[in-house]
């Protein structure tokens, strides 16, 4: 196959040696699991302090891993990456702020967004956490219901805030269907995840009859998950709608596990990282061989599970471009894939979100805490970084 993906000179063309360098000294300082583990506690705290964080905030590692603080300010970002053929998944990155009125405010941003996504050439998709716009507390209560009342709901209360949700994913959908744009529903915690894909399957079954506008996202890191997919896939097909499917890993991993531990019970997550690898592999495999059926997004950092799927397109016979088959990395990380990627033909996007910085720092943070040295991502990225560098100055 002659698709390679440690080209750094495609790579990072879109950025200067002095974001380049930049980028260096984050990398390296996040490597170390102490500095992030301080600054994940005290960064929220400092936030709120008064101190004039904001500014060195922005400056390092907000620019590195989000759009802008608006939408004209991510404009900007997403028009760069578009120069190059690389796509945008945009995603308002505020999270779990709770009640109505913050729900209805996040339901209008996301709104806006998709207005926006319309009238870009390369903003195909717009990604929504339900926990923006729904209670933590609600979606936990709803996880446990159809195991306590065999589905049947019987709160008023929540039945009520509940419904409110659903108006505002059906109001977020209408658009999205009338504007041509898809919408992403991230996957979140086992424990509110249920009424998640419950909702999900829902709007599919209303939005994707003749293409797929809605996408529900599955974690293979969950030992159950690629079961899920091969289920969402028959429901699909019995109901006579196609699939939306973005597939991930999953984010969770640790506080999945410590909370199984502390409740006595068995994780919902693979034992090992081959388990999952495997079953995210074989996943996109599955969605590969039922495309007609399924529109995928293959969203991953793994060189070796992209290339797989590169390299099965290949076999089948399928063109790098082929409408079904979406690749997607989280801005800021793996431009080796992206753009290496979206130059040899594959529809390939980066995952943008933009809002307020007191607002995406639980997602910078956790961008800090998946790059610090345990996780192993950081020495993928700066090893590229300095290859970057270095064959820019030995061309001087
Ligand atoms: C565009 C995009 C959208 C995303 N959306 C979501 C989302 O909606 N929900 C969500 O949860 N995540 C989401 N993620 C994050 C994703 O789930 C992963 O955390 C991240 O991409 C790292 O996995 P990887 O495939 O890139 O790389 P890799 O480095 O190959 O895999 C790392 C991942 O493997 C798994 N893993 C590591 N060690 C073990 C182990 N010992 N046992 C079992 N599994 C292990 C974990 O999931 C870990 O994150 C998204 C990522 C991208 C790129």
């Amino acid at each position: 196959m002659s698709l390679s993906l440690d080209n750094t000179q495609i790579a990072f063309a879109y950025k200067s040696t002095a974001e380049l360098k930049r980028a260096r000294f984050l990398f390296t300082v996040i490597q170390s699991p102490i500095i992030v583990s301080l600054a994940t506690k005290l960064t929220p705290a400092l936030m709120n302090s008064g101190l004039p964080v904001n500014g060195l905030i922005r400056s390092t590692i907000f620019n590195q891993f989000v759009g802008g603080e608006t939408l004209e300010e991510t404009a900007r970002v997403a028009k760069q990456l578009g120069a190059y053929g690389v796509q945008v998944i945009l995603d308002y990155g505020v999270e779990a702020k709770e009640g109505e009125e913050n729900f209805d405010n996040v339901t209008e941003k996301i709104m806006e967004a998709l207005a926006f996504a319309a009238t870009q050439n390369n903003i195909p998709f717009v990604s929504i956490k339900l926990t923006g716009i729904a209670s933590l507390q609600l979606l936990e209560t709803l996880n446990e219901a159809p195991r306590l009342r065999s589905g049947i709901h019987d709160s008023e209360i929540e039945d009520a805030a509940w419904e409110r949700v659903k108006e505002r994913m059906y109001a977020i959908c209408d658009l999205a269907a009338e504007k041509g744009v898809g919408i992403l529903l991230d996957a979140e915690e086992t424990w509110i995840q249920d009424p998640i894909d419950r909702l999900a399957i829902e709007l599919m079954a209303e939005y994707n009859k003749e293409k797929v506008v809605v996408y529900n996202t599955y974690q293979l890191y969950r030992n159950d998950r690629y079961h899920f997919l091969q289920l969402s896939y028959k429901i699909a097909k019995e109901k006579n709608f196609k699939l939306g499917a973005k597939l991930v890993r999953g984010a969770y991993m640790e506080k999945e596990r410590l909370r199984a531990k502390e409740q006595g019970v068995a994780s919902p997550i693979h034992l090992d990282k081959e388990a999952t690898d495997k079953d995210f592999d074989d996943a996109a495999a599955f969605c590969i061989q039922n495309k007609e059926n399924i529109s995928f997004i293959l969203a991953s950092h793994n060189e070796q599970s992209n290339l797989k799927i590169a390299q099965l397109m290949i076999e089948k016979g399928i063109s790098a471009g082929d409408p079904h088959v979406h690749f997607s990395q989280l801005y800021g990380m793996s431009d080796p894939i992206s753009f290496n990627m979206a130059k040899e033909g594959y529809n390939v996007s980066k995952y943008l979100p933009f809002g307020p910085i007191k607002d995406v720092i639980p997602y910078l943070m956790r961008r800090a805490e998946e790059n610090s040295s345990v996780n192993g991502q950081t020495s993928r990225e700066l090893l590229f970084i300095r290859q970057e560098l270095a064959r820019r100055k030995a061309k001087k």
